[in-house]
């Protein structure tokens, strides 16, 4: 059986090998965006699905092929959901860890107890036959826990460091990188992904 292509809207390798390694062996290759000349499009919606499928579609508008896009990001019940499709930028400049991570904590500073600090790390999967599909393939995941008080652990990346894993005690940087990518937001949105996509195959 020869492979199908489908091209993934982000300039990430780490996700790329990620969601080549699910993907692959349903019988897809996964090529990046910019294979394409693909750039990047303003993220303009409002929730986390909605941002996946505007980058989804603008990759398969400009390759001509199928096209996997994927949002995430924190949400805080106290901050009635923010950072949510705002948390890579939370502090003013994209990309910034420390000062996104200082200005969560500056917010939550009221908030002693833990119960008040719940926290979920969500992921949205979009997938698109085409540009205009009207029937994506979407798939949602989150991972709960608190954030902490303080910054714990030195792997992962932009909020792990404060994200305490429910039932774990221990942040999402302490976790080892095998761990958190088996239970992760992203792992159970692409494993989510992978079930519709063998119900569903491209043709
Ligand atoms: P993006 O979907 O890769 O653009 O991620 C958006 C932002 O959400 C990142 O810049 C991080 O701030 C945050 N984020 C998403 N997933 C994770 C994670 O697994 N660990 C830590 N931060 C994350």
């Amino acid at each position: 059986m020869s492979s199908k292509i489908i091209v993934l809207a982000s300039s990430n390798a780490g996700k790329a090998r990620e969601f080549a390694a699910l993907i692959h062996p349903l019988g897809y290759e996964l090529h990046l965006q910019k294979e394409y000349g693909v750039t990047d499009v303003a993220e303009d919606g409002l929730s986390f699905v909605e941002n996946a499928l505007i980058k989804a579609r603008h990759a398969a508008k400009l390759s001509g092929l199928p096209a996997l896009a994927d949002d995430s990001g924190i949400c805080v019940a106290a901050l009635k959901g923010a950072p949510g499709i705002m948390s890579a930028r939370f502090a003013g400049v994209h990309g910034d860890d420390v000062a996104n991570n200082e200005k969560l904590l500056s917010l939550l500073a009221p908030y002693t107890q833990f119960e008040q600090r719940r926290a979920s790390y969500v992921c949205a999967l979009a997938l698109v036959r085409h540009a205009a599909d009207p029937l994506p393939l979407i798939a949602i995941a989150t991972w709960d826990g608190y954030i902490g008080k303080e910054a714990l652990g030195s792997g992962g990346f932009g909020y792990d460091p404060l994200f305490i894993v429910e039932g774990r005690g221990l942040t999402a940087a302490q976790l080892p990188e095998s761990v958190k990518n088996l239970i992760s937001h992203r792992a159970r949105a692409l494993r989510k992904l992978t079930v519709l996509l063998e119900q569903d195959p491209l043709e």
